[in-house]
């Protein structure tokens, strides 16, 4: 078959072992350190057949070739790392804090430049890729759900010869697909939506230009950053499901989207206008904030997000996060539970708040 196929026919049917007799239909966890020698795979540390069912599936969701990760930031210092020393990495003002943080410590210890941009300004953020090795992108940004021009970016990043990586944890290649909008890698927290049910830590990288692929690769291998089989093997699992999870969490997103924009307690909404995360400021404050979060019965008060579970968080309560996060600002990591529901138990805690 040489045609594209549609995603949600990918996250089914990708990455099966080949339909001899008595195959399972799905890949097993093959746990093994150690290959026969003659073939591709050799040691676990370079191969697994479970990390390549994984991969295969989002491959081809993005449009590339994908490597496992022991975890998203072992895929993000990867790449991170591949800048030359004394490189200049311009990186969103709000983006994951583990990244910024890991620029921040590399920055302090003299081996990159960081420029950090609003990636809503557009023109202000080509304007700053003169020069720069690499150019990290996030859209939606983690938290403030900033949206780029991802496309805009990507042609003026090129054009002052900077490579640019999209980290696509939160929209997911079911919503954005960066290679196709020109990025030369995507990087995933697997954790979080393409896994999708809060029991994994995996991470991804997905290219279609050899040479990064290849360096990737090599790094892989030198520091073992691997993933686990068996993460590998529920990541996988739960990639089946992927674009249902995502649809039905949009979904539920649009709705909420909705009815929390028109109420009292709620001062500011910040809304992508698309996929599962929004985030609120609050009318009351951090006391109203605090208490909100520690008032419902369905919406969990936890960190991370894109489980099929809904969550939500008071961001500033880790004091690593960044100064221009509001004090009282929740991100909430909409679930795939009924609209209904998930809105009338926010509703009685927003309600139950002292005026
Ligand atoms: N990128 C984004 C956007 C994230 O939200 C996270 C984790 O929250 C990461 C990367 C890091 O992933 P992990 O926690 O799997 O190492």
């Amino acid at each position: 078959m040489t045609e594209r196929l549609a995603p949600a026919t990918i996250t089914v049917s990708a990455g099966r072992p080949p339909r001899d007799p008595d195959a399972p239909l799905n890949p097993p966890v093959t746990l093994a350190s150690v290959f026969v020698a003659g073939g591709e795979r050799e040691y676990g540390r370079y191969a697994n057949p479970t990390w390549e069912a994984f991969e295969t599936v989002l491959g081809e969701l993005e449009g590339g070739r994908a490597l496992a990760y022991a975890s998203g930031m072992a895929a993000v210092s990867t790449l991170v790392d591949l800048v030359a020393p004394g490189g200049v990495v311009v990186a969103p003002q709000h983006a994951y804090l583990g990244t910024l943080h890991l620029l921040g410590s590399k920055e302090r210890r003299g081996e990159v430049e960081v420029r950090k941009v609003d990636l809503t300004d557009t023109a202000a953020t080509i304007a700053a890729c003169d020069d720069a090795a690499l150019v990290w992108l996030e859209s939606p940004t983690n938290p403030m759900l900033e949206v780029a021009d991802l496309p805009a970016i990507i042609e003026g990043a090129h054009a002052a010869g900077a490579r640019v990586v999209v980290d696509n944890t939160f929209a997911t290649p079911i919503l954005q697909r960066p290679l196709d909008q020109g990025a030369d890698a995507v990087v995933h927290s697997a954790t979080k939506l393409l896994s999708g049910h809060a029991d994994v830590l995996l991470g991804a990288i997905v290219t279609r230009d050899p040479e990064i692929h290849r360096a990737v690769d090599e790094q892989r291998r030198m520091r073992g950053a691997i993933a686990g089989p068996m993460e590998a093997w529920l990541a996988a699992r739960g990639m089946r499901t992927l674009h249902l999870r995502v649809d039905a969490a949009q979904r539920n997103a649009r709705q909420l989207a909705e009815r929390l924009g028109k109420h009292a307690e709620i001062s500011r909404l910040h809304d992508p206008g698309w996929g599962t995360m929004l985030g609120i400021e609050m009318t009351g404050g951090v006391a109203a904030a605090e208490q909100l979060v520690s008032s419902t019965s369905l919406w969990i008060n936890a960190t991370s997000l894109g489980g099929v579970e809904s969550t939500f968080e008071r961001r500033r309560r880790w004091g690593s996060e960044q100064a221009t996060v509001p004090e009282d600002f929740i991100r909430l990591s909409v679930g795939v539970e009924d609209a209904d529901d998930l809105w009338h138990d926010l509703e009685r805690a927003l309600d139950g708040l002292p005026d």
